[in-house]
């Protein structure tokens, strides 16, 4: 998709939209710290409607802090601790 080409139908209509970050519990979304931000954005195809996320670059730091590293996520599952 960062293309320009829609990876499910090859379209190159790709649209940007940007995305807020949810402080709210009860509103599943990406979450980045608190308070409603700019922490990501959506590729969309026009003729599909595929949709990729990405966290804005100069918010990845983030993923440190609010995140776990997979190789943690899986450790954590292995040992029944994820909910
Ligand atoms: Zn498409």
């Amino acid at each position: 998709m960062r293309s320009g080409i829609c990876v499910k139908c090859q379209s190159n209509r790709i649209y940007v939209l940007s995305s807020s970050t949810s402080n709210s519990r009860n509103q599943p979304d990406l979450r980045l710290g608190m308070g409603y931000t700019q922490d990501s954005h959506f590729l969309a195809c026009r003729d599909c409607g595929y949709t990729e996320r990405y966290i804005n670059p100069e918010r990845l730091y983030l993923l440190e802090t609010y995140g776990r590293s997979l190789a943690e996520a899986k450790a954590m599952a292995a040992r029944g601790q994820m909910r």
